[in-house]
């Protein structure tokens, strides 16, 4: 037996304790499980997304997990556990838990098996931070990992589209909602091989971040590496202030799939409305707002793709098209 199986198998043990935690317990079931009813979610995604509760003491999951008779060391890779240091800076040998009296979120690989988690503070105004992850281990790469997409593969395989959100929420509260084909880069800002992960299900990814000023930074960011990654990228802005997942609390499944329908823009409506927002009458502004555009155009693979998108942004931007073609040449000349 190697050094990953046992933290497959610690990592395993350790949901199912959470698991149990949030089912069985006084404690987990009065403050775990009801924050998540609270929240609107049903004991279906629970179970499905095999949610948990981790008591709110410093070594529950310690001491249960030497009496199972796990190695220390196996908790400690995984980061489950964490290495109380002297005033030295040297290992005391005095180990605590990482999560306390959080709801528990496991994070699965591709064939579902458990790899870390994710954990989310009950406190109103936690000194923390509201969400901790997982340290990076032998099994656990975050920049390789998608949140939902053991539970998201074959609805993206047939919808043919992939939901990418932020947060853990926004796939928990979708999927109820009957969205199953979403999934959350979670914490890290998209990677290339989260994008590459993508394109082993489809070719069409639809932004779904939330509706404030860094969602739309995001939004920007995540676009280009899309279109690099030689997907076909579509975007919808929520209302300021809502995220997917409170905005289908908000209005109810059936609205939020038409919100969907009717909000869904191509990335270079998205990003001309975005980037030209203040360039309405302002001739320069408009000019930097075509540069734009003509950079996202430039990360695209496919040459025909990236004809039909000068041919569309020549039309939005009523720019002839000639002129945007000696345009984008030159900004292309000038990167490479
Ligand atoms: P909630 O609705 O529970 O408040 P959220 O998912 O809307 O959470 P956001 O603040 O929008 O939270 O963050 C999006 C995602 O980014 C989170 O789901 C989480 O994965 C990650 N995240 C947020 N805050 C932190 C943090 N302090 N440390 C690490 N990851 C974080
Ligand atoms: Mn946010
Ligand atoms: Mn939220
Ligand atoms: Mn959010």
């Amino acid at each position: 037996q190697n050094e990953k199986d046992s933290q497959f198998i610690v990592s395993n043990w350790a949901k199912d304790h959470y698991q149990k935690l949030l089912h069985e317990t006084e404690e987990g079931e009065s403050i775990g499980l009801s924050y998540l009813m609270q929240r609107g979610l049903n004991q279906t995604t629970i179970k499905t997304f095999e949610l948990g509760y981790s008591l709110d003491q410093w070594d529950d999951l310690l001491k249960s997990a030497q009496k199972e008779g796990f190695e220390a060391k196996y908790l400690e890779k995984t980061g489950l556990t964490i290495i109380r240091e002297d005033e030295q800076g040297k290992d005391s040998g005095r180990r605590y838990d990482r999560f306390r009296g959080r709801v528990m979120f496991p994070i699965h690989n591709v064939s579902g098996r458990v790899i870390g988690f994710g954990a989310r503070t009950l406190k109103a105004n936690d000194k923390t931070a509201k969400y901790l992850n997982s340290p990076e281990s032998d099994i656990y790469h975050k920049s390789d990992v998608l949140y939902g997409l053991f539970q998201a593969r074959q609805a993206i395989r047939t919808e043919e589209v992939c939901y990418l959100v932020e947060g853990y929420l926004d796939v928990l509260s979708l999927h109820q909602g009957g969205i199953k084909n979403v999934v959350a880069s979670s914490g890290t800002s998209l990677t290339e091989s989260q994008i590459r992960l993508i394109g082993r299900y489809t070719d069409n990814v639809t932004v779904l971040y939330d509706g404030d000023a860094a969602g739309i930074r995001a939004s920007l960011r995540g676009i280009d590496m899309l279109l690099e990654g030689a997907l076909n990228v579509r975007v919808v802005l929520f209302p300021d202030g809502d995220d997917p997942d409170s905005y289908i609390r908000k209005v109810g499944d059936q609205r939020f799939k038409d919100y969907l329908e009717k909000n869904s823009q191509d990335f270079i409506t998205f990003k001309t409305r975005i980037v030209s927002q203040e360039a309405a009458h302002d001739p320069v502004k408009k000019a930097e707002a075509i540069r734009e555009v003509l950079q996202s155009i430039a990360k695209v693979p496919d040459p025909i793709k990236r004809q039909v998108f000068l041919q569309q942004t020549s039309t939005t931007f009523s720019i002839d098209e000639q002129v945007l073609i000696t345009e984008y040449n030159k900004l292309v000349k000038k990167d490479s």
